[in-house]
């Protein structure tokens, strides 16, 4: 786990572990809202957790994402770190290697469902994404059914 650092700072950069560039504060608060506060990807709100949740670029700087808002995402610790600099992962249902999900250009109800708990894949992608980013593991898992039961969970309900 990273090491937390103070809160009482709004530039979240020292908390995350791969030297993120600086992220404009204007640009930052539009991801967080956009966002609702919450992770674009397992959904957890920022509330619920103690740490900072980190801004992701969805294309890593490495394979040249851009510091823009099309290419940023509100992303938890655990999901960003599970994440990195990936592009892509294995459907475990198929073997394909396959895009993870973009939160910028596809809907998370097209790509995931709750089934209590648990954040199902709904397409390769989503399976994919949800074995990487370990969406369900038994922490996550528990922990997620702890906001549930205090109705702290977005019902993501079926198109
Ligand atoms: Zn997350």
């Amino acid at each position: 786990m990273l090491a937390r650092g103070s809160r009482s700072s709004a530039d979240v950069d020292t908390q995350s572990n791969y030297a993120p560039p600086h992220i404009a504060i204007r640009l930052r608060r539009l991801v967080m809202k956009r966002a609702s506060g919450r992770c674009e990807y397992c959904l957890i709100h920022q509330e619920d957790r103690p740490e900072t949740h980190p801004i992701d670029h969805v294309i890593a700087l490495k394979h040249g994402g851009r510091t823009e808002e099309g290419n940023l995402t509100l992303a938890c610790v655990s999901c960003n770190n599970n994440k990195g600099a990936d592009l892509t992962a294995l459907d475990p249902s198929s073997g394909e290697i396959v895009p993870l999900f973009n939160p910028r250009t596809q809907n998370w109800g097209d790509h995931f469902a709750l089934d209590g708990a648990r954040i199902m894949g709904r397409t390769a992608i989503g399976r994919a994404t949800v074995a990487l980013l370990r969406l369900n593991d038994v922490e996550r898992l528990n922990y997620r059914q702890s906001l549930i039961a205090a109705d702290r969970c977005p019902q993501i309900t079926m198109p």
